[in-house]
């Protein structure tokens, strides 16, 4: 069987993965558009931070793919499918036969009307404008950055504020310009956000919120940015970070189904061909596009299945978790978050506000167990309530010890049961990372190589460190500690004697 894979990002590599994994007698082709293989995406905005070495994102090198008879042509975009001769063309005038096309394009950014904006017709921003979705935009700003003094990131949300602070810790000095009233507002409630403004000010980041770019200043480079208020942020970079879109446009053209994204049921096949595939960003699966690495992965897996057994694998939707990657901001939103039905049954909304100290838990349990939660200003919090989310058991009934952070049982990584996923976007348990340090995985680089644990957004690496801290010998001991260390250094050290 042909298998030709579009696209050869995060979700394509993880499907290619799978299916290599168990595979027998399939033809594996990766068409990727971008020209340097498959790399983390996620770590980009720590590449920018100057967090994560540049070299460090690569997925698998060219050796990985040939042991596993794998073809892949990076560089390629395809521009055509043609699903009558089942075959698709690259811009470079090459074709490739299929059998099954897994369609993994990913999503494009967002790019509002703003006048000036756009240098010419061809659609190339003006210089010193950015986006930030490929490994090419990241090095690009990073060589804007290098002599920047005054930094405008257009778009409050996630993407916006870690490029925002990851820009801030480079020198120039950044202003974060966002339509809505509320930063992160798809992920907080009200009071949340406030208190992330606040957190956000005293990093040194002024936020003009409720705020319109209307257009671009200069003419052969951004020398600002003019509000709907009609005054202007002077700056010499822009970076325009407002989300991004599924990329449908093969699709379209291929007159597959589309709405936001490619539509597809829960084998992940589209719904108008059996044959055609959709995962990662560019898929929208029960009116959901998800634009998350986990749902990415999970969809992989499943398209894997559908495409060899012949039985179709069975995706019923994730439950997700929003991290911000910025130093400094310690948050965490999932789930219900907005509703405020105090008095709905069965409902309870407990609350922790501290503005002072940057702090903000809010918790929305239904019948007893956590459908919601936002973490800001404290990062066992954080990792305590992700846990009862993902658990979804019943909470213990002193709600306020989870607000704060206190000792909840079965709420410490190193407590956690077996079968609790620890890394969620590769579904890697805490059993499976006991079992790696059993057989000799002493530091969290080691327990990647060996389960792919922290190889998607990262965030569970100081759970991964406080669990190879409470190795067998240790479980027991008295006056545990939490890993503190940084994501980095958690990565690069070892864990010796059960402590960190
Ligand atoms: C800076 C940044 C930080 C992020 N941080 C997080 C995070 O912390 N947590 C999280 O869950 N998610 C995060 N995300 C989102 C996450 O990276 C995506 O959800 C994930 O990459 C989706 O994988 P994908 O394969 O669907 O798309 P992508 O990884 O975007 O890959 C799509 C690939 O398809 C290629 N392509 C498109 N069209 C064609 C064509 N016609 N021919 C050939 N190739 C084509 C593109 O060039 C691209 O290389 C972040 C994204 C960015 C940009």
């Amino acid at each position: 069987m042909r298998v030709v894979v579009v696209g050869h990002g995060m979700a394509a590599t993880r499907f290619v993965e799978e299916l290599t994994g168990n595979s027998a007698g399939v033809e594996v082709t990766v068409l990727g558009g971008e020209p340097r293989g498959s790399y983390n995406r996620v770590l980009l905005t720590s590449v920018l931070a100057g967090d994560y070495p540049r070299d460090g994102i690569w997925t698998h090198d060219a050796g990985w793919y040939r042991d596993r008879g794998v073809t892949v042509r990076d560089g390629i975009q395809v521009t055509g499918i043609d699903r009558a001769a089942s075959l698709v063309t690259g811009a470079d005038g090459s074709r490739f036969g299929y059998d099954r096309l897994v369609l993994a394009t990913g999503g494009v950014p967002n790019v509002p009307p703003v006048a000036g904006l756009r240098a010419d017709r061809s659609g190339g921003l003006l210089a010193g404008c950015h986006t930030f979705q490929t490994l090419a935009d990241c090095e690009a700003l990073l060589a804007d950055a290098r002599h920047a003094r005054r930094a405008v990131v257009v778009g409050g949300g996630v993407l916006g504020l870690e490029v925002a602070r990851a820009l801030s810790e480079r020198g120039p000095t950044v202003r974060v310009v966002h339509r809505s009233g509320a930063l992160m507002d798809a992920q907080l409630d009200p009071d949340g956000a406030a208190v992330l403004r606040r957190t956000v000010d005293e990093l040194g980041i002024g936020c003009h919120l409720s705020t319109v770019a209307r257009a671009v200043a200069g003419r052969d480079r951004v020398t600002g940015v003019v509000l709907d208020s009609g005054s202007t942020l002077d700056c010499d970079l822009l970076v325009v970070a407002c989300g991004i879109k599924p990329d449908t446009a093969l699709a379209t053209g291929a007159e597959l189904a589309t709405r936001r994204g490619v539509l597809v049921d829960d084998a992940m096949r589209s719904v108008t061909d059996q044959r055609v595939l959709a995962i990662g960003d560019c898929a929208e699966h029960r009116g959901r596009a998800y634009g998350l690495v986990e749902p990415a992965f999970e969809q992989a897996a499943v398209a894997a299945r559908t495409v060899l057994a012949g039985a179709p694998g069975r995706y019923s939707g994730s439950r997700t978790v929003t991290r911000l990657k910025a130093r400094g901001v310690e948050l965490a939103s999932m789930g219900e978050v907005a509703p405020e039905p105090y008095d709905e049954d069965g409902v309870e909304v407990v609350k922790l506000i501290d503005p002072a100290r940057g702090r903000y838990v809010k918790l929305v349990i239904r019948n007893g167990r956590l459908v919601g939660a936002v973490a800001l200003g404290d990062a066992d919090v954080a990792a305590s309530v992700t846990v009862a989310y993902d658990r979804r058991s019943i909470l213990p009934p002193d709600r306020v010890r989870l607000l704060s952070g206190g000792e909840q049982p079965g709420t410490d990584p190193a407590d956690l049961s077996d079968a609790t996923a620890v890394c969620r976007c590769n579904a890697v348990t805490a059993g499976q990372i006991r079992t790696s340090a059993g057989r000799g995985a002493r530091s969290v680089a080691a327990v990647a190589r060996e389960t792919k644990a922290t190889t998607g957004c990262g965030s569970c690496r100081s759970a991964v460190a406080a669990l190879l801290a409470a190795r067998p010998a240790q479980r027991a001991a008295p006056n545990r500690r939490r890993c503190t260390l940084s994501d980095d250094r958690c990565d690069e050290e070892r864990v010796p004697g059960g402590r960190t």
